[in-house]
């Protein structure tokens, strides 16, 4: 839902300004799915704005759930015939997140992500963005699911700092206590690391959390894996990561994903130390492990002795470090395995 259109459309409809406030509620503290649901506005205003204006700007095509109940996974139809995929985990019992996509597609094309085969579509608009977070809070007062969601990572698909602005609008839309209201501090931004956009991000949203897929903490080895080091070397991104920890204090997070026998070696966890001890205080930076989920690509995951032993060192380096596994493997619905199976008709 855009809320300027549908404040326009009610002006356009001679309707007064309250009717926007109890649209507003409606929607995004009810979470209702159509303006049929919102019995307060006169029936005609309703039947007027059903036809004017779809609430959603993308559709549930399906929706699976993973064996355990912790994760699902939906594909949305948007407008012009794309789709998208969104994500729902519920990482502890009361708490659920939102893992959302800011792209159809990715052009980053990461050696070992299932979205960066698929290449770029196009990106989202603030308004896709969003109704992904729309639509898991419409599907969890339908399923009648306990407890909120109030947690929004940008980690489906697509790079967001690549479609920077659409992603700020979105983030603006998310913090607004008269819309989403979610905390700055539980929303995350992951980006394979467009260093100017990162030192922006730092000074438009100071409170947002930040995160990076690093990968590898040599030139030679990132450049093979994330192409988007060829733009932005390990050099550009220290002097970025620095740009944001002055202006925000706040902590980072490295995400790196374990590829046997490629960036697992003792080596690999050494040189990640040394990196890291040239962008900012050991406290403020923490390094993520990720088990690789099989993708359609020739990486293998790390043993998980070989996984425990990076981690050790990475430990021994004085970082914090922690081997993330991630949820719902089982519905394909796992960072990096979000890729589009099918077009729409
Ligand atoms: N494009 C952004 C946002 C996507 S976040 C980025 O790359 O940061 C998705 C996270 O999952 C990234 O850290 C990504 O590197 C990681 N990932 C990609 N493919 C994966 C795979 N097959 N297994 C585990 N993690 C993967
Ligand atoms: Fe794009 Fe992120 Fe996948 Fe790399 S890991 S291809 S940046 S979505």
């Amino acid at each position: 839902m855009d809320a300027a259109k549908v404040q326009a459309a009610l002006s356009a409809l001679g309707q007064p300004k309250f009717r926007w406030d109890q649209v507003r509620q409606a929607v995004f503290e009810r979470a209702v799915s159509s303006y049929d649901e919102i019995a307060v506005l006169p029936a005609q205003t309703r039947r007027a704005l059903s036809e004017k204006l779809p609430l959603m700007s993308a559709r549930e095509r399906r929706v699976d759930a993973s064996g355990d109940g912790r994760a699902r996974k939906a594909l949305l139809d948007l407008a012009d015939g794309r789709v998208v995929e969104t994500v729902l985990l519920r990482p502890s019992e009361t708490r659920w997140t939102a893992c959302i996509s800011s792209q159809v597609g990715c052009a980053v094309a990461c050696t070992f992500c299932a979205t960066g085969l698929m290449g770029l579509a196009r990106s989202l608009t603030p308004e896709e963005i969003t109704d992904q977070v729309l639509f898991w809070r419409q599907y969890m007062a339908k399923k009648a699911l306990p407890g909120r969601l109030d947690n929004v990572v940008y980690m489906g698909m697509g790079e967001p700092f690549a479609c920077y602005e659409q992603v700020s609008a979105s983030l603006k839309m998310l913090l607004d206590q008269k819309q989403f209201g979610i905390g700055a501090r539980h929303i995350s931004v992951s980006t394979s690391g467009v260093a100017p956009k990162i030192a922006q991000f730092g000074r438009d949203f100071p409170q947002v959390n930040l995160a990076i897929s690093l990968h590898a903490a040599t030139d030679e080895l990132r450049s093979r894996l994330v192409p988007m080091n060829k733009a932005y070397n390990l050099a550009a991104l220290a002097r970025s990561l620095k740009e944001y920890i002055g202006s925000t204090k706040r902590k980072i997070f490295f995400e790196y994903v374990l590829l046997k026998g490629e960036n697992d070696r003792p080596q690999d966890a050494d040189a990640l130390a040394r990196w890291l001890d040239g962008v900012g205080p050991k406290e403020l930076l923490h390094v993520n492990l990720i088990v690789f989920n099989q993708t359609d690509t020739p990486h293998k995951p790390t043993d998980e002795r070989d996984a425990r032993a990076f981690q050790q060192r990475v430990l021994a380096g004085g970082y914090k470090s922690t081997v993330r596994q991630n949820l719902g493997r089982d519905i394909d619905g796992a960072c990096g395995q979000l890729v589009v199976l099918e077009k729409a008709q």
